[in-house]
């Protein structure tokens, strides 16, 4: 059976209440340009990994102009430790000068022009438009592609696929919630072999969770 629009504001304001930050919540005081670096650093990375390198990193390169300064083989020491670090050492340093040259040094704000940034998807300039910009986008990501499916909101193949359907569901007010929920979500209870349905609060939404015995 669809689920409607007021039934996801239900799942959403519980799972709100006992919502934990996610990396970029967790870091929201940094700069749109900031943003953009760490949320093209966190993909494939776990945050535990992720957040404690940035804070490092942006200790000693704040502006476009210190990533274009720098050289490539200091950044990719910097940035050791996370998944595709030399790939995104260059992409970070191209994308600076980008920023400064096309965009007089600020983060553009449309889809169009943040995924014609180099090592910028749809997923990272959804989570920028989402988390910087406040502007309704559905950034999604292995948990959220993961849970919309289990919850029986989607049958998809891929993060496009699902980024779409969910489009055509949730309410745009709630578009840029949906990521910070269920990526949230999907680290602490519905995580990827085995989800912890006993503990969850959303069970009487969810398709899958309905025929978990527990
Ligand atoms: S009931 Fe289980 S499968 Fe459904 S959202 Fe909760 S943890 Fe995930």
């Amino acid at each position: 059976m669809m689920i409607t629009p007021l039934e996801i504001k239900r799942v959403f304001s519980l799972l709100e209440k006992e919502h934990q930050p996610t990396m970029l919540e967790a870091l929201k005081s940094y700069t749109p340009f900031q943003k953009v670096v760490m949320t093209l650093l966190s993909s494939r990375t776990k945050d535990t990994t992720t957040i404690p390198l940035v804070k490092k990193l942006f200790a000693r390169y704040t502006l476009p102009a210190d990533f274009i300064k720098a050289s490539v083989s200091e950044l990719e020491k910097a940035l050791y430790g996370i998944g595709f670090y030399r790939v995104k050492a260059r992409n970070v340093k191209k994308l600076s000068r980008i920023i400064v040259e096309r965009y007089g040094g600020s983060v553009p704000d449309t889809f169009e022009e943040l995924t014609s940034l180099p090592g910028v998807g749809r997923k990272t300039a959804n989570c920028v438009l989402a988390y910087t910009f406040n502007k309704p986008a559905i950034a999604v990501d292995t948990h959220v592609h993961r849970i919309a499916n289990r919850l029986g909101w989607v049958q998809t193949k891929t993060p496009e696929e699902t980024e779409a359907a969910l489009k055509e569901i949730v309410p745009k007010m709630l578009w840029k919630d949906v990521n910070k929920l269920l990526v949230d979500h999907g680290q602490r209870i519905c995580v990827p072999i085995i989800p912890k349905c006993h503990r969850c609060v959303i069970r009487e939404f969810c398709m899958y969770g309905k025929t978990q015995e527990l």
